[in-house]
C-alpha cells in the first residue's frame, strides 16, 4: 500500500501530450534508452465496487478489464522480464531485451492469484507479488482496509479523533476521512498503530476483526503461484513504515519473513519491497540490513525508469511506477516508457 503520487502526466495532458493519438510514440522513445528497466507496481486487481468488497477502494490498481488492456499493451510493445532475469541483469551482466518492463504486486491480495494470475498466464507475462507474511491467510486485515470498512460501516458519523481532532463523516462510504486517518496512521510504530485501531475501534463502535476468508492470499496460494512461475518477494511482516524503527525490528521484518516464505516455499527469497516505499517512507540506513540477509533486490515506489549503472550501485531503491485505479491506458502508456525519468529523480 502507498500513498498515491500524482504524476505529472496530468500537467502533460494540458499540454495535449497524452492523447491516445500519442500513446504509441512512447515505445519507439523508450526503446532509444537502451541497457534499462521498466518496473510497474500494482497492488489489486478486481471491481471496489462489487458486492461484497472489503478493504479500501483506493488500494485497487485496475479493474480486471482495464488490467487486461494495460497487460495487452504490455505485450504488445514491451518485453515482460523476471526479478531473476533483473538480478542477473544487475549482478552479471545479462542483456535485458529492449524495452523490458517488470510488473510487480504489493502486499498479498488474493485477486493477485485469482483476478490477475489468469491475465498474466495468458499473454506470457512473468511477474512478482511481494507479500506481508502478518496477513496470509486472512490473519487480520491491514489497517487501512479495517478502517475504510469502520468509518463505512460504524452507526457512528462524528467525534473526537485523536489523530485528527473534531470531525464528522456523515458520508462515511467516501472513505475521505478513513484515508485521513489512515495517512495519520501509517508512520506510526507497531504499538502506537496497534493503540490508535483500539482506539477507533472504541469511537466508532466497530470490533476489529479478520477480513472475509479470501481476501488475502494463503499459503497454499503462494505455493500454486510459485508453482506457475510467480516469484515470490519479501514485504516485511507487519508493513511498517522503515523510519525509526529500531535495528531489532528492522532485523525482524526483514528477516523473518525472508526465512518464513523460504521455509514455507523451499526457495531462496532474494527480493524484497520497502512498505509504502516513497522515498520519505524508509530509511536508506537500512539498505545494508537487506544485503548482509542476502537480499538481491528491493524496491522503491516512486520512479519508474532504471538504467543498470544506477541499479548495479545500488540494487536496493529500484524505483517502480505505482497503477491507480482512475489512470487510464494512456497514463500507463506514459508511466511505463520511463519518459516522466527526464524531470524526475
Ligand atoms: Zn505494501
Amino acid at each position: 500500500m502507498l500513498v498515491r503520487q500524482m504524476w505529472p502526466v496530468k500537467q502533460l495532458g494540458l499540454l495535449g501530450l497524452r492523447s491516445v493519438s500519442r500513446a504509441n510514440i512512447w515505445p519507439g522513445l523508450s526503446a532509444l534508452a537502451g541497457n534499462s528497466l521498466r518496473v510497474l507496481m500494482y497492488h489489486r486487481v478486481c471491481d471496489p465496487d462489487a458486492h461484497g468488497f472489503f478493504g479500501m477502494k483506493s488500494v485497487v490498481s485496475a479493474r480486471p478489464d482495464q488490467f487486461a488492456a494495460q497487460m495487452d499493451y504490455i505485450s504488445k510493445y514491451y518485453n515482460p522480464i523476471s526479478i531473476g532475469q533483473c538480478v542477473s541483469w544487475i549482478y552479471e551482466n545479462k542483456p535485458l531485451p529492449s524495452r523490458a518492463v517488470l510488473i510487480t504486486f504489493d502486499d498479498g491480495y488474493r485477486d493477485n492469484m485469482t483476478i490477475a494470475l489468469p491475465i498474466l498466464s495468458a499473454r506470457n507475462i512473468p511477474f512478482s507479488v511481494f507479500v506481508a507474511t502478518g496477513y496470509l491467510d486472512d490473519e487480520q486485515a491491514f489497517f487501512w482496509d479495517w478502517a475504510s470498512e469502520a468509518f463505512c460501516q460504524s452507526h457512528v458519523k462524528a467525534g473526537y479523533l485523536p489523530e485528527l481532532g473534531d470531525r464528522n463523516w456523515t458520508n462515511g462510504c467516501s472513505q475521505a476521512i478513513a484515508a485521513e486517518w489512515i495517512n495519520a496512521v501509517a508512520p506510526l510504530g507497531g504499538n502506537a498503530r496497534a493503540s490508535a485501531i483500539a482506539g477507533l475501534s472504541g469511537i466508532l463502535d466497530f470490533p476489529v476483526t479478520r477480513p472475509p476468508a479470501g481476501t488475502y492470499l494463503t499459503w497454499a496460494d503462494l505455493e500454486e503461484l510459485s508453482r506457475q512461475g510467480c516469484t515470490i518477494g519479501a514485504h516485511t511482516v507487519t508493513h511498517p513504515m522503515m523510519i525509526g524503527l529500531s535495528a531489532g525490528q528492522a532485523r525482524y521484518e526483514l528477516a523473518t519473513s525472508k526465512a518464513e516464505l523460504e521455509k514455507r516455499l523451499g526457495t531462496p527469497i532474494s527480493s524484497f519491497a520497502f512498505p509504502f516505499g516513497r522515498t520519505d517512507e524508509y530509511d536508506t540506513a537500512y539498505l545494508p540490513l537487506l544485503s548482509e540477509l542476502g537480499f538481491k533486490i528491493a524496491f522503491r515506489s516512486t520512479g519508474a525508469f532504471n538504467l543498470r549503472s544506477e541499479c548495479r550501485r545500488n540494487p536496493y531503491e529500484v524505483r517502480r511506477c505505482g497503477i491507480g485505479l482512475n489512470d487510464t491506458l494512456e497514463d500507463v502508456a506514459f508511466c511505463v516508457s520511463g519518459v516522466p525519468r527526464l524531470w524526475q529523480h
